[in-house]
């Protein structure tokens, strides 16, 4: 069951682990999952799949404010929440930061030396 560690969304690549995006199980209620189901265009999902938080809009949260303060480390969505966002901002995550280029060059310097004395 590969598949359910992927965001259901089609062009989405968020996968579980990814720490800065919330996941969410598809709702029980079967009218909820029909709307689910309507933004995703197809009906391939099954009870594991999951959409990710970057589908829903800020206020589709029930815990948002408690989530950025620090207080909660899981976002609930409130109750009746649909998705609606079918693409998030491509350039969403900040920039690589110039240090962790410079380690990644380093490393790759590393390497070629490693491969160099063998
Ligand atoms: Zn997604």
């Amino acid at each position: 069951m590969t598949s359910s560690h992927f965001c259901a969304v089609n062009g989405c690549d968020s996968m579980k682990g990814d720490s800065n995006v919330s996941f969410h199980y598809f709702p029980k209620d079967l009218a909820m999952r029909n709307k689910w189901a309507e933004f995703l265009g197809h009906g391939i999902f099954n009870k594991y799949s999951i959409i990710c938080g970057k589908h829903f809009e800020k206020d589709s949260f029930a815990n948002l404010k408690e989530k950025e303060l620090g207080f909660s480390v899981k976002l609930f969505l409130k109750k009746g929440a649909v998705p609606s966002i079918k693409k998030p901002p491509s350039r969403e995550e900040p920039a690589p930061s110039p240090v962790g280029f410079i380690l990644g060059l380093y490393y790759l310097h590393v390497f070629m030396f490693d491969q160099h004395i063998k």
